[in-house]
């Protein structure tokens, strides 16, 4: 077996539908989860370009970093290539601007907008829960401060 390690960059969209926060999740093709959309950093890009990029591929939406959100760790082992990967993903926290979830990218099954509580228990894993959770902070902190979180 041999070993490697990943880096990507994704990021949590987000909108204000009536009275909440809608999140966009996917479900990568032949996936039976939702996630949250992200892909690896390419040679010359910031985490912040992979991630507006990523959203745009994978989602057909564009949207601006209001914030980061951190980064998850895991490890996973990929099977055709008899490597035990480990993997770093950047999170950063996206104000929708627009585009249509129509335009997904084919590796993505389904685009959904969901309510950010409904989000929580969609997404499959542990850490993606996290990030989320940490965005909904933001969001509601700049809430109260007045902020225009609830804007567009
Ligand atoms: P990328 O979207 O960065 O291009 P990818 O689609 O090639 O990556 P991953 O999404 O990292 O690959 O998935 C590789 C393996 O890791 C899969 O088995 C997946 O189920 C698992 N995995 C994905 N995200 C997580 C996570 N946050 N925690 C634990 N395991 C995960």
């Amino acid at each position: 077996m041999k070993y490697g390690r990943q880096i990507s960059s994704g990021g949590v969209l987000y909108r204000s539908a009536a009275d909440v926060y809608e999140v966009a999740l996917i479900k990568p093709r032949g996936g039976r989860v939702y996630a949250l959309p992200k892909g690896l950093i390419d040679a010359g890009e910031d985490p912040e370009e992979t991630a507006l990029r990523e959203v745009r591929e994978e989602t057909g939406m564009d949207g601006e970093i209001i914030s980061p959100l951190g980064y998850i760790r895991y490890y996973y082992y990929s099977r055709e290539e008899d490597t035990r990967y480990f993997k770093l993903v950047h999170f950063f926290l996206l104000r929708y601007l627009g585009g249509s979830e129509k335009d997904h990218d084919r590796e993505v099954e389904e685009v959904v907008w969901v309510p950010a509580q409904e989000a929580l228990g969609l997404l499959a894993y542990k850490g993606e829960k996290e990030v989320l959770a940490r965005a909904l902070d933001i969001l509601n902190e700049r809430e109260d401060e007045g902020g225009d979180g609830r804007e567009g």
